[in-house]
């Protein structure tokens, strides 16, 4: 499962705007803690859906 880059591009973290890498199957914000699901080839870019790391 790949996610164009393109769209990575312009995605920011919805919680402080950070940039997000890819991690497997996840959207890891580079600023804050929280992670984003990618189901499906398709960001989940929720707060509230989204995984906080510890
Ligand atoms: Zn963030």
């Amino acid at each position: 499962m790949s996610l164009d880059q393109r769209l990575l591009d312009v995605l920011v973290c919805p919680e402080c705007h950070g940039t997000l890498t890819l991690v497997k199957d996840e959207l890891l914000c580079n600023k804050c803690p929280l992670a984003y699901e990618v189901r499906g080839g398709i960001p989940i870019m929720l707060v509230e859906s989204a995984r906080r790391r510890s």
